[in-house]
């Protein structure tokens, strides 16, 4: 088992298979991208298996798949398919912008893949381009459709909003997730930014994102216990919310990692695409398992150097505390 000195289990394992990205969102990237890996650095499948097998034999239950942009890897299906095979079998997750998503649904879906997280933040086309500096919406949104088609509902889509930029559509984002069957869940601005502008007093809080809907004629409920997901659950109702018959017509989450930190509940690790173990998102230090992987280190030597990392995991992120210093990784090298 996974236990950190404070008490927390870590059974969900984020791997980022590849640093590189079909988009550039200005609130992640800059335009000319960052310091790309080299296919050496980067882990190969047999390398990413080989590791996951490990963390699923300590404990690990659930897999996702990230990046950078997981759909770049040009063997995820074969990927999935081997995660899948491994035993106990994990669950298995994708998080991706959805670009190429629409070829690659039904094949992911065959390979063992159980749940998708599509990322959107507008529905406007031409604001996307702006956001994304590419010009895909389209092809985004044939993706969350191919996905639900494939049966991977329900589709959970994330959507970070950004003021001056996105914040005024977040109503329209929950009506068309609402309309279509899509649980959507809106995930604060996090001081992970290639670009370190990321300010507090200018990111979109989870109070402010429901004073929005609120303002839009929206009425939400807290759904039950939050448990382990980073995300807040609300239901939406379809009348106001101290109406007692109010019924629910749709679920929205609220990922509220910078004004409502869920780290004592953490359950989370993360590899990156070159091999390294970090014990939080805003972790100062990583753990290198590439390196002793290839200099042909045993299953036992490396599961002493992942229980090792795990017992020492931080308390919480720190973000607003004195000390806080941004992680050299940004959030797309670190596997969102
Ligand atoms: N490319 C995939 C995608 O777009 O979903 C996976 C990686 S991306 C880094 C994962 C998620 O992190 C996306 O939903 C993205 O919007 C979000 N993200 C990127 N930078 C962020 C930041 N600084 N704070 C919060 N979320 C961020």
């Amino acid at each position: 088992m996974l236990r950190d000195r404070f008490g927390r289990v870590a059974t969900d394992l984020r791997i980022s298979l590849t640093d590189l990205c079909s988009l550039r969102c200005t609130y992640c990237m800059p335009a000319e991208g960052l310091a790309w890996l080299t296919k050496t650095q980067r882990l190969s499948d047999d390398e990413f298996v080989r590791l996951a097998s490990l963390f699923v034999s300590l404990g690990v239950e659930s897999i996702r798949l990230t990046g950078g942009e997981p759909l770049v890897h040009p063997t995820l299906p074969d990927v999935v398919a081997r995660l899948a095979a491994l035993q106990p079998r994990p669950e298995l997750s994708l998080t991706t912008n959805g670009v190429t998503l629409d070829r690659f649904a039904r094949k992911l879906v065959d390979a063992g893949l159980d749940r998708i997280n599509v990322s959107v933040d507008t529905l406007d086309r031409a604001r996307f381009a702006e956001l994304t500096r590419r010009d895909r919406l389209p092809s985004v949104l044939a993706g969350v459709a191919a996905a639900a088609d494939a049966g991977l509902a329900p589709v959970k889509i994330n959507s970070v909003l950004v003021r001056g930029s996105n914040l005024d559509e977040a109503p329209e984002l929950l009506g068309w997730a609402l309309r279509e069957g899509y649980h959507l869940r809106f995930i604060e601005h996090m001081p992970l930014d290639a670009d370190h502008t990321w300010s507090r007093d200018e990111m979109v809080t989870a109070d402010e994102i429901l004073a929005v809907l609120e303002g839009a004629g929206y009425a939400v409920r807290p759904h039950g216990q939050r448990m382990h997901a980073p995300a807040e659950e609300f239901d939406v109702l379809d009348g106001p919310q101290r109406d007692a018959w109010a019924t629910t017509v749709g679920r929205l989450g609220i990922i509220a990692s910078v004004t409502r930190p869920f780290c004592r509940e953490c359950d989370r690790l993360r590899l990156t695409a070159d091999g390294q173990l970090r014990t939080c998102l805003f972790a100062r230090t990583e753990t290198d398992l590439r390196g002793p992987l290839r200099a042909g280190a045993s299953d036992a030597a490396l599961a002493e150097l992942i229980v090792d990392a795990v017992a020492e995991k931080q308390s919480g992120h720190g973000i607003g505390s004195a000390g806080f210093v941004q992680p050299e990784r940004t959030m797309s090298a670190i596997g969102g």
